[in-house]
């Protein structure tokens, strides 16, 4: 008979397998266990795949892989959020006394990580207008140390579409990589590894996880890359949990039917908010993005949006609105705000997948409040 002690331990594990679960279940577990020694050092020698789960876990991986399968790419990784995806593709290519080239109106967190951050590693980072190809060719030509050229599918908040291929162009000729951020646009409207980039990140955050409930990232590209990337993630400690993951991955499920409602939710938000204000609607992706008249209260506005949530997110299966000038790009000088176009009467709307005619009435009330 055993002891207390040794019975709360040893508690009643079952085989795992006898058991076939009908989901990938959740291997919350910090490490993995070996039948024998010559089992563990086979794993050193490239014979057996989990070990630790900072170094790799079934649910990362899973994570990983089916974006990279949406992506169009041969592998994919994940990392604790979209800002460590990111990072880990940087540092993926660029080191102490290379420079990156990026968009001047991307995502605020991560125009901070790369104006504030990167510096301290010793990384110069370039600025320009990406709607202007002769302002990023200038940069390429004054700086050949530029390794990485950095921007996203869809720009934050005035969602300008990048034009992937031009890019694509530039980099070759001037032999440096290509990283662009599709969280807004997601695989299910544009692919940009399929289009050329060499990397794409995601805040699986937003509308990779879908329900607001997970803080997640992923980065997909070649084998080459997405291997220095993972070594990266592993070492500085970026890695996703198991149960994030498995968060994500379940959000993926539905990825392609959300899209879609959302989709059309937001060009029919878009239809009705014509002329009430001024609007910014590509055509595809889930986010609009509108200006209110000159003399409108936005105070006022916000709250009077009623079920319509205030949050400084996106991409839930609620419609949601933000406020870029006091969240996303709070951070920014009023000098930098006033050059993105972040005024105090912008709003940034995502749509759910409520009824468009319940989204449209809330805001309708909101507008003749
Ligand atoms: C949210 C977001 C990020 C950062 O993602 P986190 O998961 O919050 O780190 C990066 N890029 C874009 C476009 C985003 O919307």
């Amino acid at each position: 008979m055993k002891s207390f002690e040794t019975k709360s331990v040893q508690t009643a594990a079952m085989k795992e397998r006898s058991i076939q679960p009908a989901v990938m279940p959740i291997y919350q577990t910090s490490a993995f266990a070996f039948s024998s020694l010559e089992e563990m050092e086979g794993y050193y020698e490239g014979n057996g795949t989990y070990l630790y789960s900072r170094t790799a876990n079934p649910n990362t991986d899973a994570l990983g892989q089916t974006v990279a399968g949406l992506e169009g790419a041969p592998c994919g990784v994940s990392a604790s959020s979209g800002t460590a995806a990111i990072l880990a593709g940087i540092l993926a290519v660029v080191g102490s006394g290379d420079h990156v080239l990026a968009a001047e109106d991307v995502y605020g967190g991560t125009f901070h990580l790369l104006k504030e951050e990167l510096v301290r590693l010793g990384i110069t980072v370039h600025f320009a207008d990406f709607s202007k190809i002769g302002e990023i060719e200038q940069v390429l030509i004054d700086f050949p140390e530029v390794k990485l050229l950095f921007s996203e599918s869809i720009t934050n908040p005035f969602l300008r579409v990048e034009d992937i291929a031009v890019l694509d162009g530039l980099k070759k000729h001037y032999g440096a990589k290509l990283m662009i951020d599709n969280t807004f646009a997601t695989p299910y409207s544009i692919q940009p590894y399929t289009l050329g980039a060499d990397m794409v990140a995601h805040s699986a955050t937003k509308y990779l996880g879908g329900h607001s409930d997970v803080t997640a990232g992923v980065l997909v590209g070649s084998k080459e890359l997405i291997r220095i990337a993972e070594n990266r993630i592993v070492s500085l400690g970026m890695n996703l949990s198991p149960f994030e993951a498995w968060l994500a991955v379940r959000g993926i499920k539905t990825l392609a039917l959300r899209m879609k409602t959302q989709t059309e939710n937001a060009a029919a938000i878009a239809d009705f908010l014509k002329g009430k204000a001024e609007v910014w609607y590509p055509g595809l992706g889930a986010i609009v993005t509108f200006a209110l008249p000159e003399g409108m209260d936005i105070y006022r506005f916000f709250s009077s949006l009623g079920w319509i949530k205030i949050v400084p997110t996106l991409a839930g299966v609620e419609t949601s609105v933000s406020y870029p000038y006091g969240t996303s790009h709070r951070a920014l000088s009023e000098e930098e705000k006033e050059k993105v176009g972040v005024t105090k009467q912008v709003v940034r709307l995502s749509a759910g997948i409520e009824g468009a005619e319940d989204i449209i009435a809330q805001l309708g009330a909101a507008f003749a409040n």
